[in-house]
C-alpha cells in the first residue's frame, strides 16, 4: 500500500523536526510493507531529500510546468529540475490546479513530460459535486483519463489518485459501495496492466478504518492529516 503524504502550501524548515517520528516509523516493522511518499512544497523538496537520504521514504513534487526545457517561465519548475533536487514523483492534475484553470490537455503535456524525466506520476482524477449529482461521475472520470493519458504507452509509472473534489478538506467520503465501484471503474479502463489506484479526499485515522476493506485500493493520498506526522502514522498503522 502506497500513502502519500501532500502537504499542499504548508510547511517550513521548522517542519523538519517532526520527520523523525515517520523517519523512525519507516525502518521499523510496524510499516508492514507500506510505502510512504511525501510530497512538500518544492521550497522543501532539497531539504527532505537530505533529511531521508538513509531511509526508504520518497519524495515528490505538487506540481510542474509542461516543459522539459528550461526557460523564461517566472515562478514554475520543470520536471527535470524536480528530478534534479531529490523528487521521484510529481503529483499532476490535482483538482486545486484544476479549478485554477489546468484542463486535461495541459495536464496530459504535463504527465509526458514528467514521465520523460523518469519522475513517477501521482495523476489526479476526480468529479465535482455538481458532477457528482449530475450522476457525471463516470463521465468525467473516463474523459479526464482518456485525455490525460493521450498517446502515452507506457503507463508503467503512473499512479491514479481518485480525489473527489467534494471529499476534498470537507470531512466527507465516499460511500464504500461506491468507492469500490469507481475504483473497479477506473482499473478497467486500462487494456494490460492496470495502474495503482490511491483514493484522495479527507482520509483520516478515523475513517481509514472503513476505508481499509475497500480492497482494490492500492493506497492512500492524504493531505491535511498527513501534516501531522502522528495521525500519518496512525493511518498508515491502521491500515494493516
Ligand atoms: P485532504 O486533501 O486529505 O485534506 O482532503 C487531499 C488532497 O487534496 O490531496
Amino acid at each position: 500500500m502506497y500513502f502519500v503524504a501532500n502537504w499542499k502550501m504548508y510547511g517550513n524548515l521548522s517542519s523538519l523536526n517532526a520527520l523523525d517520528k515517520v523517519i523512525k516509523f519507516s525502518k521499523s516493522k510496524e510499516i508492514r510493507g507500506g510505502r510512504l511518499i511525501y510530497c512538500p512544497p518544492n521550497t522543501l523538496i532539497g531539504s527532505f531529500s537530505k533529511k531521508f537520504k538513509d531511509c526508504q521514504i520518497g519524495i515528490g513534487g505538487q506540481n510542474c510546468h509542461e516543459s522539459q526545457e528550461y526557460g523564461a517561465h517566472t515562478g514554475y519548475v520543470n520536471p527535470r529540475m524536480l528530478k534534479n533536487i531529490g523528487a521521484h514523483f510529481v503529483i499532476i492534475g490535482h483538482s486545486e490546479n484544476r479549478k485554477k484553470g489546468e484542463n486535461d490537455r495541459l495536464i496530459n503535456l504535463k504527465i509526458k513530460s514528467a514521465i520523460e524525466a523518469k519522475l513517477k506520476v501521482i495523476f489526479c482524477i476526480g468529479e465535482t459535486l455538481s458532477e457528482k449529482r449530475k450522476k457525471k461521475t463516470y463521465l468525467v472520470l473516463s474523459r479526464q483519463i482518456k485525455i490525460g493519458l493521450k498517446n502515452i504507452k507506457n503507463k508503467s509509472n503512473i499512479f491514479i489518485a481518485y480525489e473527489p473534489v467534494w471529499a476534498i478538506g470537507s470531512g466527507l467520503i465516499p460511500k464504500s459501495q461506491d468507492l469500490f465501484r469507481i475504483v473497479e471503474f477506473i482499473k478497467s479502463k486500462f487494456k494490460a496492466k492496470s495502474p495503482k489506484v490511491l483514493y484522495g479526499g479527507s482520509v483520516n485515522p478515523q475513517n481509514i478504518i472503513n476505508l481499509r476493506e475497500i480492497n482494490n485500493i492500492n493506497g492512500f493520498l492524504i493531505g491535511g492529516a498527513s501534516q501531522n506526522a502522528k495521525k500519518f502514522i496512525d493511518i498508515v498503522k491502521k491500515t494493516y
